[in-house]
């Protein structure tokens, strides 16, 4: 078999996948880190393993119909790319964005099978979702959107085949509007979505998991050199579930945290976000559905930046925590000029490759989203544990488990990504992740 080269590599996947930038650049990423490895053993090259990692197992794609409040019959696109299920059910979000393309979910899809085979958890990945935009739908739009969207996507699902969750713009309200829905049509109670209520079986923590998850992460980095999160400033891109309680952490663990952002533009808060100014934020974002500039109203000492990231903050560490490409080369330069020594991504793929290359370059302690944010869909593998077994377990009961899994995701990463001088973290999250799919796939033969 002819080895890999990643020139050839990418050309083929380019013109395989026309009009579909981020799924190149998500492949690029892994591919990049991968080919080294596989050329090195044969009996992956052999199988052509990455060709068929790089291909998803199924696409479904269909029309979603529903009604505004004015009676009008509106269309959009729905989603559910089911990218690789050699290892388990397929597991992922649902994003609702104006920005979502196939290409999007191609890419979160392929991100998800790394990410949920380093949770140590039986999941494949998966991602789903429509180019609705709730944003400045009413709460009657957004339900009659759910249901049709679930009317068509519970064909497609079930807690053995696909667990769906949230992701941009599918929070609990919208998670509970398709459970609903799922459970009216086929009339079973079962662990088919996560993300749920704690009322119908949702888990402790997983509101919280994939932000105390990344703060974990960052700590684990962080205490391999020695250093501890007390006393060091924070920016926060990002004000929806994952900066929330990224932020919330932080402040538990002692950090002082300045920056927020969202759509609008971001806010420096020169005092810190305390915990009190926390929850007006997720109020704000949460029930009122508000823009972060009316932050400044409330608290006029900080100051709101329109349509601006918050990159040029000095600070000590960085959470990207909004969402893809959001942290371009440049930004990345600035952040080591000032002094950043931790960039630790909540959200998928914050940061381009350019950035990455520059983190690359200054070695500092950098944490892949695939690992870092893969707190929030571990605790969806715990929630169907739970349904499984029918039970609930305590918030600390979850809390101990999420932090022994980054735990074990970050020593996943050092042992695949040590370079003596430092750990690619990047490098070790693909492999890490690659692991366990490529040989469950060997196992299986050719199919
Ligand atoms: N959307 C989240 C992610 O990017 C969570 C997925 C899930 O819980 O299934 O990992």
């Amino acid at each position: 078999m002819t080895k890999l080269d990643l020139k050839g590599f990418m050309h083929g996947l380019k013109r395989r996948n026309p009009g579909q930038p981020e799924f190149h650049q998500a492949v690029e990423e892994v591919a990049e880190k991968l080919i080294p490895f596989i050329n090195d053993n044969p009996k992956y090259l052999n199988a052509s393993i990455l060709e068929r990692m790089t291909e998803p197992d199924r696409v479904v794609s269909f029309r979603v119909t529903w009604q505004d409040d004015k009676g009008n019959v509106r269309v959009n696109r729905g989603f559910r790319v089911q990218f690789n299920g050699a290892i388990g059910p397929y597991k992922g979000g649902l994003r609702f964005d104006k920005s979502v393309t196939l290409g999007t979910l191609k890419f979160l899809g392929f991100e998800q099978v790394f990410k949920n085979s380093l949770t140590t958890l039986p999941m494949g990945g998966a991602k789903g979702g429509s180019d609705f935009n709730p944003k400045g739908k009413s709460d009657n739009e957004v339900m009659r959107f759910c249901q049709a969207y679930m009317t068509e996507l519970y064909h497609h699902i079930g807690k053995d085949t696909d667990v769906p969750a949230g992701d941009i713009g599918v929070g609990a309200r919208e998670i509970s509007y398709m459970f609903g829905q799922y459970r009216r049509i086929t009339n079973k109670f079962t662990g088919v979505l996560t993300g749920k209520g704690l009322a119908f079986g949702g888990s402790n923590v997983r509101k919280e998991a994939t932000g105390y998850g990344s703060v974990y992460f960052a700590r684990e980095m962080l205490a391999r050199k020695g250093h501890t999160l007390d006393g060091k400033t924070a920016i926060v891109s990002g004000a929806g579930n994952v900066a929330q309680y990224t932020v919330e952490k932080l402040i538990h663990l002692g950090a002082k945290v300045v920056t927020m952002s969202d759509r609008s533009g971001y806010i420096y808060d020169q005092d810190g976000i305390d915990a009190e100014k926390l929850q007006y934020i997720i109020h704000l974002k949460t029930v009122k559905r508000g823009d972060l500039s009316s932050y400044v109203e409330d608290y006029p000492d900080a100051k709101f930046f329109p349509n601006e990231h918050p990159w040029g903050v000095k600070a000590q560490l960085a959470f990207p925590s909004a969402t893809q490409n959001e942290l371009d080369g440049e930004a990345a330069k600035t952040l080591i000029k000032n002094g950043c020594i931790l960039v630790c991504e909540g959200a998928n793929m914050p940061s381009t490759n350019e950035a990455l290359k520059v983190f690359e370059k200054a070695k500092i302690l950098f944490g892949p989203g695939k690992a870092a944010n893969a707190g929030g869909v571990a605790i969806s593998g715990l929630e169907m544990t739970q349904n499984s077994m029918r039970l609930q377990w305590t918030f600390e009961e979850v809390d101990e488990r999420l932090q022994q899994i980054m735990k074990k995701i970050h020593d996943k990463c050092v042992e695949y990504g040590d370079e003596d001088d430092w750990v690619d973290y990047v490098k070790g999250a693909n492999i890490g992740g690659f692991v366990k799919v490529a040989d469950a796939m060997l196992a299986y033969g050719v199919l």
